[in-house]
Formats: C-alpha cells, sequence, structure tokens
C-alpha cells in the first residue's frame, strides 16, 4: 500500500487535534472547545434530496451576523475547510508557496503538505507580532499568507497597523487570510471592515468556538464577491448537510445570537478568573488571552501537564517551551483546574 501512496502523504505526520491525542479525565480543557451543551431541534425531514450548495438562509444569516453581504460569505466544514479550498484554489503544487507565522495554528502547514505546495515560515517576534520586514523578504512565490488573530496557541492579537500594511504590502501579489476563529470572544478587534478597501483579504470564522457547535462542523471565509466566486468552483457539489445548515441557521436566529453573546461573556469572565487565580501562582507566567483560552509559562511545562493529565485534567501542550495551553470552560472546571494547579505548587 504504502509505495500506491503519493511520496508527500507518504512522508506526512497528520494534525495532532486535542481528540486524536485523548486522554481519560473528567475536566477537559484542551480543545477550546466551549462548555456550552446548547439544544437544537431538527426534524431530519427531506434527507432523501441533496442540499443547496450554499443554503441561503443560512448564508444570510452568518452574513448578518458578521457586518458583510451575502454575496461576501461561503460556508464550509469548518474553518479548516476554507483553509484547504484557499490552498486548493491559489496555490499551484510545487510551484505556489504559502506564509504563515508560528507559533500559530498547525493545519495551514498540514494542508498546504497534503498538497504539495510549499511553505515559508516567517516567525513571529519575541513579543508575538509580525515580522513586517522578513515577510517582505519572503514573498516571492507566495500566494496566501495565513495570520491568525486571536492566535492560537499564544492568544494575542496582531496589531491592526500591521495588519493594515501587510495588505498594502502585498496588494495585487498575494492574498492574506485573517483566521479569526476566535474574534466573538473580542469582535472589535475583527479586521471585517477592512474588506471594503482590500480586494486581497480573506477571514475565516467558525461555529465551533463562540457558537459551542464544534460537533457540527460549520465555518465561513469572508471576502470580496470576486473571491469568493473562485471558492465556489473548487467546494465540493453539496457541502453542507441539511441538519448542519439548520442547526447552524437556529444558532445565528435571534434567540441564538442572543444566547451565543451572553455565553461568550460568561467564558471572558471565567477567563479573568483563571488569569487572576494563575497570576497569583508565583513562578507562573500567564500571557494575556483574547480568545476562548489561555496559554501559561510554567517552570516545567512539561511535568505540569503531565501531572495534570494523571489527574484527570486534561490540557493542551504547546511547541512553546513550558507552555501549555488552557481552554476556558465553565466555573467549576476553571476552579478545578485552578485548585490543581494551586496544590501542584504549594
Ligand atoms: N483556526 C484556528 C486558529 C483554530 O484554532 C481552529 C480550531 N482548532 C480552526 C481554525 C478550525 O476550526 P473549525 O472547527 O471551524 O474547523
Amino acid at each position: 500500500m504504502e509505495k500506491l501512496v503519493r511520496k508527500q502523504i507518504q512522508t506526512l505526520t497528520p494534525y495532532m487535534s486535542a481528540r486524536r491525542i485523548g486522554g481519560s479525565g473528567d475536566v477537559w480543557l484542551n480543545a477550546n472547545e466551549s462548555p456550552f451543551n446548547n439544544e437544537y431541534k431538527t426534524d431530519f425531514a427531506r434527507l432523501n434530496r441533496y442540499s443547496e450548495c450554499q443554503p441561503n438562509e443560512l448564508i444570510s444569516a452568518y452574513a448578518a451576523y458578521a457586518g458583510v453581504r451575502p454575496e461576501q460569505t461561503i460556508t464550509t466544514r469548518g474553518a479548516d475547510e476554507g483553509i484547504e479550498l484557499l490552498i486548493r484554489a491559489f496555490c499551484e503544487p510545487r510551484e505556489d508557496a504559502i506564509l504563515y507565522c508560528p507559533p500559530t495554528y498547525g493545519m495551514y502547514s498540514i494542508s498546504a503538505e497534503t498538497m504539495g505546495v510549499e511553505q515559508k515560515v516567517v516567525p513571529l517576534t519575541s513579543d508575538w507580532q509580525l515580522d513586517l520586514t522578513k515577510i517582505e523578504a519572503n514573498l516571492d512565490k507566495v500566494k496566501l499568507i495565513f495570520i491568525c488573530s486571536p492566535n492560537n496557541p499564544t492568544g494575542n492579537l496582531v496589531k491592526r497597523e500591521d495588519i493594515v500594511a501587510l495588505l498594502e504590502m502585498t496588494k495585487e501579489r498575494a492574498i492574506v487570510v485573517m483566521d479569526e476563529a476566535y474574534i466573538d470572544f473580542c469582535p472589535e478587534a475583527s479586521t471585517v471592515d477592512l474588506l471594503s478597501q482590500y480586494a486581497n483579504l480573506a477571514i475565516l470564522r467558525t461555529l465551533s468556538k463562540a457558537f459551542a457547535l464544534a460537533g457540527l462542523r460549520c465555518g465561513f471565509t469572508l471576502a470580496n464577491q470576486d473571491l469568493i466566486k473562485i471558492l465556489l468552483k473548487v467546494i465540493a457539489p453539496y457541502p453542507v448537510p441539511v441538519p448542519v445548515s439548520e442547526i447552524a441557521t437556529q444558532a445565528l436566529s435571534e434567540a441564538g445570537l442572543a444566547r451565543t453573546k451572553f455565553q461568550v461573556l460568561d467564558l471572558n469572565a471565567n477567563r479573568a478568573y483563571l488569569q487572576v487565580g494563575l497570576s497569583m501562582i508565583s513562578g507562573l507566567e500567564v500571557f494575556e488571552g483574547w480568545g476562548n483560552y489561555l496559554l501559561v509559562k510554567f517552570p516545567d511545562g512539561t511535568a505540569l501537564f503531565k501531572a495534570a493529565w494523571d489527574t484527570g485534567v486534561i490540557l493542551r501542550n504547546s511547541p512553546i517551551e513550558n507552555c501549555v495551553r488552557i481552554s476556558v470552560g465553565n466555573r467549576d472546571e476553571c476552579e478545578k483546574t485552578l485548585g490543581f494547579i494551586r496544590n501542584y505548587y504549594s
């Protein structure tokens, strides 16, 4: 079998999602999921028929929520499929490249690799901002630049003036993809208003985080109509399952949006609780976080991660030395996690 497989795939290490890593316990703060398990109703009718390629109601509802026009919106199987569509549509295998700035989300690299697209890697600066000079020096062959803000796993926002500078720098050369998977926790930081000025901007969104629908697999890409039309060329014919469309539309209804807003406030308060509690433990460094997670530096991150794992508190280790990412759960989960860490260091 192995010799039939494309060379690039033979050597590919798949993305180690929190779910693939596994674990067992009763506090799950490793996947940046929402602790809220909201109820939905669908009648499972019309399943004998294919779904609309881009369900009108869903597209209109998300566009209204995001403050764009329906023609500027495409829905995909999670933001992850948005990443894949962009690379598939814009990057010629073995000719073009993507550029990304680690430490950041791992799927830009893995999606490029599966498609045989070269990767240019320009690390973030020591304060986790864009290194614009190095990016400019590495633009040769680059079609897509992935920028994540709030960034996963660091939690910080990328400076707006740097994003604007990058959009200017890459005008008519490359597309800047802003990954806003966590933007609903800090909507004022969105770059969606820049769509009116920049044809080379694409924005990734998801219902997996603030909307508490990680299991639904529903995401969106926002961009100007010309770019959306291109993505519509490469998407599968019936990409949105009927029940997904129905549930997502309910989540985006007036009542659904109000509930999400309330839950975001709740989670942001829990994040503040964790931030303050962890900051009081000496030897820890808690980085400011804008999403539903915090990155924390421990004296020995691996040891802390393992000790938590063994007691059923499942966190996410990170490639940043001694840093562990902690998702913001409900108050009980945050208290248990904080209590565990406090005890561990006392
Ligand atoms: N971007 C970032 C930064 C993420 O953290 C995630 C989720 N892990 C995604 C995109 C993908 O989200 P989705 O569940 O919508 O595929």
